[in-house]
């Protein structure tokens, strides 16, 4: 059992959360959980009934708790479309630190979460070896999308595309750490999380791209380490707080107006989640946390609202590339972002944005909820791939590279042939030619 006192702290605040739930049902017409299972127990109203009883439950069948907190993408749709304002994600989340600290990791989870995760040079270390071996037991699956499969025991993944480690992480792809701002610019802290870094490098480099193009100056640490959100979604506070005080270490006190991030997970962990759980820490690196927060934005917001990016005035008179967007939960429903990332992608003039029927239906896959209820992930998944398709878009572009993988891994199963991008890669794009139009000091 962790920390009792901290365990009592968790449920205090749990149980003065719950209150402001009125039972209304509306969180039933927009989970993708319960849309597919049709069962009260994986909606926010189940949930929140169970935890009233939490410390009674918690004795009773923790375990039985933490099973039907599993079963919730943490997509934030209810909190979005809550009348009360019940604050779900962070009730969810104090549940499962609170039941965690209770029951204990399986033994599993808690070498990859404190062997693996929490420590950034073994962590880099294993995906670069991983990176060396992984063309052994994987093969290409789509060439448009750049998805793998495996080679054999497919149905061990539950026949998963994915996308492969790339051969080189982003951080040591970066012939400097830093850029010198120019001409007034503003000068970002870049936090690229562990998805660009290891898969999407070419995201990392597009926003690189971006921001010399614009003058802005960067300060790129690779000592960097995960926002913390695998952890906390498994209810280990401990490795969480490990995190974030290391990445308060990195980030804090340095010069520098934003910092950005082009995942729109880490941006709204570090955004929202961070100071609603860092009540355990002591108050200087709360303060730092809250600080770090306020100055925190998704790269497409600080390109839009800060240099100037916006739609192309002369689009391209030649044939356009069709390209529908698709709105992450943790852009749109808990940061208030989709407009920007669409004017990103049409400062491109060469792209025209086709809309799919229901841009900000989940896409399924929720971080650790996709490796354990793949089949509930791959129904909500292929409802979005078949609005995808059915746009006739040659891409689909998102602000997040988990969901990213999870649209990847939906079309490149059905074998469609359509590319999958971040909206700022389709942005870079556009530079080669530094076309008028495109906004903000061209250079
Ligand atoms: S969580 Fe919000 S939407 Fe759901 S039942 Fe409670 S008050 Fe209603
Ligand atoms: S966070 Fe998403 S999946 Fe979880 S209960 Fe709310 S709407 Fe359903």
């Amino acid at each position: 059992m962790g920390d009792v006192k901290e365990l009592l702290r968790l449920l205090s605040e749990i149980d003065d959360s719950l209150v402001s739930c009125m039972r209304c049902g509306m969180c039933q017409a927009v989970c993708p959980v319960y849309a597919e299972t049709g069962l009260e127990a994986h909606v926010a109203r189940g949930k929140i009934a169970l935890l009233e009883g939490l410390s009674h439950e918690a004795l009773k069948d923790p375990q039985a708790v933490m099973d039907r907190l599993d079963m919730c993408l943490l997509c934030g749709s209810c909190a979005a479309g809550c009348p009360s304002g019940v604050k779900v994600l962070d009730i969810f989340l104090k549940a499962k630190a609170f039941l965690a600290g209770y029951l204990g990791l399986p033994p599993a989870q808690k070498a990859i979460l404190r062997g693996l995760l929490a420590h950034r040079k073994v962590f880099d270390s294993v995906m670069t070896v991983a990176s060396k071996l992984q063309g052994l037991v994987t093969k290409p699956a789509n060439e448009v999308i750049g998805s793998s499969c495996a080679v054999f025991g497919a149905s061990l993944l539950g026949g998963r595309h994915f996308m492969p480690l790339a051969d080189t992480a982003f951080h040591k792809t970066m012939a400097a750490k830093s850029l010198p701002a120019k001409n007034g610019q503003p000068t970002v802290a870049f936090f690229y999380g562990c998805m660009v870094d290891r898969m999407y490098p070419r995201i990392g480099q597009a926003v690189m791209k971006v921001l010399a193009h614009h003058g802005a100056g960067a300060f790129v640490p690779d000592a960097q380490v995960c926002c913390g959100i695998p952890a906390l979604s498994a209810g280990d506070l401990q490795t969480f707080e490990k995190l974030v005080k290391e990445n308060i270490a990195v980030f804090a006190d340095q010069p520098f107006d934003v910092l950005i991030t082009p995942c729109a997970t880490c941006t709204s962990t570090i955004k929202k989640i961070w100071p609603e759980m860092c009540d355990g820490l002591p108050g200087a690196t709360r303060a730092a946390v809250k600080e770090l927060a306020a100055k925190t934005m998704d790269v497409n917001e600080f390109l839009v609202k800060n240099l100037g990016v916006a739609a192309s005035a002369t689009p391209s008179r030649d044939a356009r590339t069709k390209v529908t967007v698709h709105d992450p939960c943790h852009l749109k429903k808990s940061l208030g972002v989709f407009a920007e990332p669409r004017a990103v992608i049409a400062a491109n003039p060469g792209m025209e944005i086709v809309e799919m029927a229901a841009p900000d239906a989940c896409c399924g896959c929720g971080g650790s909820f996709t490796l354990k209820h793949y089949d509930i992930a791959g129904r909500i998944g292929k409802r979005k791939r078949d609005d995808v398709v059915s746009t006739n878009a040659s891409v689909v572009a998102a602000g997040c590279p988990a969901c990213l993988l999870q649209i990847s891994d939906m079309l490149s199963k059905s074998g469609d042939a359509v590319a999958v991008m971040h909206p700022v890669e389709i942005y870079a794009q556009t530079l080669d030619e530094a076309r008028p139009g495109t906004g903000g000091n061209t250079p």
